[in-house]
């Protein structure tokens, strides 16, 4: 059978809200042209992210109404720290509320100022609450990820010999962690080869740094292995990540991509002393150590989701939708990150709109003509998310522009996907008249969620 379905039926439907371009106009000027600031009400179809928007099952409801709301030692705990051993087989596991709390103990612990983590791609939070502790993040992604038209299998991948080289100028003692992002978020949702994560872990030996793995999608990352790298095609998902993990020191996971879960992740790790440490901070900020800042209910769906995720009728389909979409805009000859990630659909917006230049935001002119034109929500990844200032105040542009279309899982069917793409295609027709923008307030620190912009002429 060639047609792959969704694996699943639907027992619980939520209605989706219809307007107007007219009021969307509108609703685009209140909301100051940032996607972030449009009431839900408001979208037709929510491509914002996939984070914490995914479907949960009847399993996962089920064992909802079965959270041990207990404040210590809760039994949803003990289902939610064997569920994540029996995947990265690390001994001490850490709930936290979601994967950015997650990034802010570890980064307190091991950062400040003067030191480095190096990265194949840093993705927003996780930089932030690097910088926030005074230290530096650095990305050595692979030259292939840099080109969103030129596919590749694994473009998530580290450059290793730039990785060598950080190493050197900045010295190894002052680089408490290299972080592996699987798959690759901020890059296109691409994945990582298990070759790579080996590799980096041999560089990690030779200069005594810990690897600690961005998990958040570790579920698609395992299922490309499967697809894309020598050898793996007759191993199960469980097994690939499994192998995948026994290179790290260390995770941390936002249960909110990869576990179905509303809310929720963790930080597991080998090493005990630095658990302690870890936990006696997770107490004075997140909760006690078995709860993490959660439900017991929550634990519960974490838990089960971490399963249900790996399940390859699933994660087919999963990886096929979004390449159904990509394929249908590249054969409009809609410029694309190429091949489809794992979790979201990239528009390229430099290719898209040539006219408009970095410093007005081409991507967050097409997150704006996206919205207006058919009530899609999507998010810029691009200069308004990663762009800095020089000491002049002149804009230092991020690598790519790209505009990120995340499907949440199990949430949409196929035909509102197609609509998506009538919708992108109308704007491609129209890509002439789309005008660029300009910031008008923003803040020092992951600005893209707050900033208000206006159209420029
Ligand atoms: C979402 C995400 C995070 C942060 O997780 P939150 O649960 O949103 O705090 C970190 N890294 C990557 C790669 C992510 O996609």
């Amino acid at each position: 059978m060639k047609t792959i379905i969704e694996p699943f039926r639907i027992k619980s439907v939520e209605p989706i809200y219809f307007t107007t371009k007219e009021e969307r106009k509108k609703i685009l000027e209140k909301a100051d042209y940032n996607s972030f600031r449009i009431k839900a009400r408001d979208i037709l179809i929510d491509l914002l992210t996939d984070s914490g928007t995914s479907a949960m099952s009847s399993n996962q409801w089920a064992g909802i109404m079965q959270g041990d709301e207990s404040y210590a030692g809760s039994n949803s705990f003990f289902k939610f720290e064997d569920s994540v051993r029996s995947i990265t087989n690390m001994p001490y596991i850490i709930p936290t509320h979601q994967g950015r709390a997650a990034e802010k103990i570890i980064f307190t612990i091991l950062g400040g100022k003067g030191k480095y983590f190096i990265s194949n791609t840093l993705f927003d939070t996780t930089r932030a609450n690097i910088e926030f502790s005074g230290a530096e993040g650095i990305d050595c992604l692979c030259e292939e990820g840099k080109y969103p038209s030129v596919p590749a299998p694994f473009k998530g991948n580290m450059d290793i010999e730039a990785l060598r080289k950080v190493i050197k100028e900045k010295d190894a003692s002052n680089i408490p962690m290299i972080i592996i992002t699987v798959t690759n978020n901020s890059g296109g949702g691409q994945p990582v080869s298990m070759q790579n994560i080996k590799d980096v872990r041999k560089i990690c030996d030779e200069y005594n740094i810990p690897l600690f793995i961005d998990a958040c999608r570790f579920a698609e990352n395992s299922y490309f292995i499967k697809l894309r790298e020598e050898g793996y095609a007759q191993k199960s998902v469980p097994e690939i990540a499994r192998e995948l993990f026994s290179y790290a020191d260390g995770c941390t996971m936002s249960a909110k991509k990869d576990a179905f879960a509303n809310i929720g992740g963790f930080l597991a790790m080998k090493d005990l002393d630095l658990a302690i440490r870890c936990r006696n901070l997770l107490i004075i900020t997140e909760g006690f150590t078995t709860y993490g800042g959660l439900a017991g209910r929550d634990l519960e769906a974490v838990a089960i989701g971490l399963q249900e995720v790996m399940d390859e009728n699933y994660l087919q389909y999963r990886i096929r939708s979004i390449e159904y979409l990509t394929n249908k805009l590249i054969e409009a000859g809609v410029p694309v990150m190429q091949p489809a990630g794992g979790h979201a659909v990239y528009l390229d917006a430099k290719a898209f709109l040539p006219g408009i230049p970095v410093e007005q935001y081409p991507g967050q002119s097409l997150v704006c003509a996206l919205y207006e034109e058919g009530g899609i929500r999507a998010v810029e990844i691009g200069s308004l998310m990663f762009g800095k200032y020089d000491d002049n105040g002149k804009l230092i542009p991020a690598q790519m522009e790209l505009v990120r279309l995340a499907i949440p899982r199990r949430v949409y069917t196929q035909s509102h996907i197609d609509y998506v793409a009538e919708v992108i295609l109308e704007v491609f027709k129209k890509r002439k008249e789309l005008k660029g923008l300009t910031i008008t307030e923003e803040t020092p620190l992951l600005r893209h969620f707050t900033a208000k912009l206006k159209p420029l002429n």
